[in-house]
């Protein structure tokens, strides 16, 4: 096989940018399309009037993981933030300090948005937007085509389900069958009243109330909400989600607003802005290994949180180490 000098890569989530930057510091010309008009893939963020919200990922930890010291030693730090408040329980009725061992994790976010990290990691790379890719083609001469470009192999960086279909679609024999994937409706709801709690997120009891995690925007950061108003993004659970994923958004907010309404009051049933956002493949709930998907010799290297579990830091190792995969083959 000859040597790897042009990649394209599908997906610019964490993983596929992780695979870009480690590609193009070794001197690789890559080139990764994403179906959507922005990268950032599941870190995304949303304003509505003078509320900022997080509705996918709401925070990165922890830090010591790669991705951590990329942000703090390779990006600009200037919005960066640390959450300084810790994450408490909830029953449906009362908070609780207690029994979050998760709590004391360091966590991070950027103040406009989380979306900021794929914004400065994307910077550079040559990416090519609103570019929906449902297969590639394999050549007798080794290389691959994407969108009529010709390269000399491919990192596959979307979620499982959405990567086994472009793998059948291709004619690649490889199954990810073994990913599950649960899907989340999340809301983003602006409120009037204050809210100054001791804690910036809740944490529902194990995906099996509704309200699976309860994110304080504006406890989470600065700038969030105007002042004296709260920003909250409702994460809503499995169960809850997949019953609930093709209702109508007024009541999936109706539904949503009795439940948070009970845990911080009265003041929180009535928004000022609202919105669903839907996330059909929102985390893996059995993952398959990168080993098991992934040969030394692949040129098509499967990457994404599918493979590891869901979360940014892990999303991103995925991406390095198919990188490094090809890298290893040059
Ligand atoms: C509601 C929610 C809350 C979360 N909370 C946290 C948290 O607090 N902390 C944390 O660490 N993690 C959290 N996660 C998990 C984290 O967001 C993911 O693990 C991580 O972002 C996955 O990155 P990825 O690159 O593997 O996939 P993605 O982010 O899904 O990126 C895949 C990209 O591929 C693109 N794409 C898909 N199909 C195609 C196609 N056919 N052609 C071209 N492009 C395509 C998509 O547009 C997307 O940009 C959360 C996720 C969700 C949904």
């Amino acid at each position: 096989m000859g040597s790897i000098g042009r990649v394209g890569i599908v997906g610019a989530g964490l993983a596929g940018l992780a695979a870009a930057r480690t590609l193009v510091a070794a001197g690789r010309d890559v080139v990764v399309f994403d179906r959507e008009a922005v990268p950032g893939g599941r870190l995304t963020s949303l304003s509505l009037g003078e509320f900022t919200f997080d509705p996918g990922a709401t925070s990165i930890a922890p830090f010591d993981a790669a991705l951590g010291r990329v942000i703090q030693n390779e990006l600009d730090t200037t919005d960066l933030v640390v959450i300084d408040k810790p994450v408490y329980l909830h029953d449906g009725f009362r908070t609780s300090p207690r029994g979050v061992t998760a709590s004391s994790v360091k966590r991070f976010v950027y103040s406009h948005g989380i979306r900021r990290l794929p914004s400065l990691l994307s910077s550079g790379l040559d990416l090519r937007l609103g570019c929906r890719i449902d297969s590639f083609e394999s050549h007798s001469d080794d290389s691959y085509s994407l969108e009529g470009e010709s390269f000399d192999a491919i990192v596959i960086a979307i979620p499982s389900p959405i990567a086994m279909d472009l793998l059948f679609k291709s004619g690649d024999p490889r199954r990810l069958s073994n990913v599950k994937f649960r899907t989340c409706l999340s809301l983003c709801l602006g409120f009037e009243t204050p809210l100054e709690p001791p804690y910036h997120a809740l944490v529902g009891p194990d995906q099996t109330h509704p309200l699976s995690w309860l994110s304080v925007e504006s406890a989470k950061c600065p700038g969030r909400a105007p002042d004296g108003q709260t920003a909250l993004v409702a994460q809503m659970s499995a169960e809850y989600s997949l019953r609930r994923f093709d209702l109508d958004d007024d009541l999936i907010i109706e539904e949503t607003l009795i439940d948070v309404s009970r845990l911080l009051g009265k003041g929180f049933s009535v928004p000022v802005v609202s919105k669903v956002v839907r996330f059909q493949y929102s985390h893996p709930e059995t993952t398959a290994t990168f080993e098991s998907v992934n040969s030394p010799l692949s040129r098509v290297v499967i990457a994404g949180d599918g493979l590891m579990a869901g979360r940014t830091e892990l999303a991103y190792e995925t991406g390095t180490r198919a990188a490094h995969l090809l890298l290893d083959q040059s």
